[in-house]
């Protein structure tokens, strides 16, 4: 099998388009040629890649709304413990 034909196939077999009988041929080669095998695991590097959600880099809003909502809770709790009706009374008299 030519390399350009079984980097075709390689694409079609992570896609899971590729016949059994092509799969294995295509292992056959890869199994016998080494570039085809770096380009194999390169792909499917970019595939998994692609198939994970990007859990390490979130949004920019995601972290700022992520931030503002223990703040307000805490300010919040801030304005309502703060502002008791006894401590009002107690610093005026
Ligand atoms: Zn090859």
């Amino acid at each position: 099998m030519l390399c350009s034909i079984a980097r075709e196939l390689i694409s079609l077999y992570l896609d899971r388009e590729l016949q059994p009988a092509q799969a294995t041929d295509l292992r056959k080669h890869v199994y016998t040629c080494t570039a085809c095998q770096h380009y194999q695991e390169a792909m499917e590097h970019a595939a998994m890649l692609l198939a994970e959600p990007p859990l390490a880099v979130p949004p920019a809003d995601f972290d700022q709304s992520h931030e503002a909502h223990p703040r307000r809770k805490e300010y919040g709790w801030q304005a309502r413990g703060g502002r008791s009706p006894e401590r009002e009374q107690s610093c005026e008299t």
